[in-house]
């Protein structure tokens, strides 16, 4: 591969230092950073270059989908949400983004009966904002038949599914459907952001066969990190094990859900939820089974990256964590509410937190689950990163806008909402970082050298005509190089 040379008005480091003006690429590496000007033959795009940004939490498949899909945010009722289904085309009618904290009345849910009449030909499911929860109409739940499995999570009368049977629902009615294009959509819309690397968390077989397939081709722009569930990852394991696909797709560790979310009042919390008396949400893995998967992750040479948004979740994985041994470098998702302690404990351990800052802005009803006593606790990233846990940012895309100012915005508290608190907001440097090298490290395997500017770090480099270190930078950005020659049309 011949050396590039590739210039800009500033180049920045993953620290947001400037330091110089041309980036040297050799061998899809980064060879040096110089000031003054370029030699010619470079490629001069003005503006900022910079390591691209590496999203550490995202669901590649759901985010195609969702682009083409029906976006359900900001509808104000039920029959709102059934219109805009019924607007879709395709063999599925889906859509995502509802929130009944926005609806007319907040206790009104979309119901079967409804979807049933706006859409009555075709299966139809409509997320939730979170993915926690969703509604199906009768031919989807005819085709899941959710209830076998997980009798527990669906109302059958009013088709309200939570937790596992979404996912279960999603993937029988999505069945027949191709997911390569879905996962290239996805890929490119994040390469068209500046995103140079991903982990595809609760990563499926079919997104890892789709990823291997694109990687195959010369097709993928981005670098994947595949963190399969549990029920997964044999099936992951015999498509990506053995071979790293040229650094483009790697198996890295494994998914285990702790707990739901807030909005959907299955986080599980120590105390009650203040607009629920007598609720705390759902264990969905305790510290013995946490304790267990770390050590059987381990052994494999993976990581275990858990998924914990209330406070007691987090206890389970602290304990577990504690119980396993070593864990360093293993990830906690989201870490929505936390008190000082527990900060200290993953602290210790060595474990990343993986932070979601846009979760702040759609989470704006956060004080109603909560109360006034507990907001503090609520997504606490400059005492994390104060009290020595490397913290990562991502978007958890489609849960969040997969736009990486949208995450730096609200990481640096320019929002409103009750969470979007001053002291415990990021510098724009700290979240710059967080976005790069860190969240790089925390995906892990071949994107662990990237989001930095080293000499020898894979050469994955981003471009903004403005600077992204500036508080409430609005893009935009893309990936110029994604680490083996340049990409071509975005
Ligand atoms: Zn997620």
């Amino acid at each position: 591969m011949p050396s590039i040379v590739i210039s800009g008005d500033a180049v920045l480091n993953e620290y947001g230092e400037v330091v110089g003006e041309y980036i040297v690429v050799e061998d899809g590496k980064i060879g040096r950073v110089r000031k003054g000007s370029p030699p010619a033959g470079a490629l001069r795009l003005g503006g900022y270059l910079f390591p691209a940004f590496i999203d550490a939490h995202t669901h590649p498949a759901s985010l195609g989908l969702a682009l083409r899909g029906a976006n359900l945010r900001g509808a104000r009722s039920p029959v709102e949400v059934a219109r805009r289904l019924a607007g879709t085309r395709g063999p599925v009618a889906y859509g995502r983004g509802w929130d009944q904290e926005l609806f007319e009345d907040p206790r009104s849910l979309p119901v079967r009966e409804l979807l049933d009449a706006a859409v009555p030909d075709r299966p139809a499911v409509a997320v939730r904002v979170c993915g926690h929860m969703a509604t199906a109409n009768t031919l989807a739940l005819e085709i899941a038949r959710p209830w076998e499995r997980y009798p527990d999570f669906v109302d059958k009368e009013r088709g309200v599914l939570v937790e596992d049977a979404v996912y279960y629902t999603l993937e029988k009615v999505l069945a027949n459907i191709d997911v390569e294009p879905l996962v290239k959509a996805a890929a490119d819309k994040l390469a068209s952001l500046g995103v140079g690397g991903i982990s595809a968390m609760a990563c499926t077989r079919r997104e890892a066969e789709a990823f291997a397939s694109l990687a195959g081709k010369g097709a993928l722009k981005l670098r994947v990190a595949c963190y399969p569930s549990p029920e997964e990852l044999e099936k992951v394991e015999g498509i990506l094990g053995g071979s790293d696909r040229g650094g483009r797709v790697a198996l890295i560790g494994v998914k285990l859900f702790a707990d739901g979310s807030l909005g959907a009042r299955t986080a599980k919390l120590r105390e009650d939820y203040y607009d629920a008396p007598g609720t705390r949400g759902q264990l969905l893995a305790d510290s013995s089974t946490i304790a267990e998967w770390a050590r059987r992750v381990s052994s494999k040479g993976l990581r275990l990256a858990v998924h914990a948004i209330g406070d007691e979740a987090l206890d389970h994985v602290i304990d577990g964590f504690r119980r396993a041994g070593s864990v360093r470098g293993f990830r906690v998702e989201h870490v929505s509410i936390a008190h000082d302690d527990q900060i200290d404990s993953l602290a210790e351990l060595g474990v990343y937190a993986v932070v979601q800052p846009h979760f702040r802005v759609t989470d704006w009803w956060i004080d109603r689950r909560l109360g006034p006593e507990r907001l503090r606790l609520a997504y606490r990233f400059a005492s994390l990163l104060r009290r020595g846990v490397p913290v990562a940012l991502s978007t958890d895309t489609p849960v969040e806008p997969p736009e990486p100012w949208e995450t730096l915005s609200a990481a640096l508290g320019l929002c409103s909402q009750p969470s979007c608190r001053a002291e415990e907001s990021l510098t724009s440097r700290e979240a710059f970082t967080a976005y790069t090298r860190v969240a790089a490290e925390a995906s892990g395997g071949p994107l662990s050298l990237m989001g930095r500017l080293e000499q020898g770090a894979v050469a994955a480099i981003a471009w903004s005509p403005s600077n992204p270190l500036e508080p409430g930078w609005k893009g935009p950005a893309r990936l110029v190089y994604p680490g083996d020659g340049l990409v071509k049309g975005n």
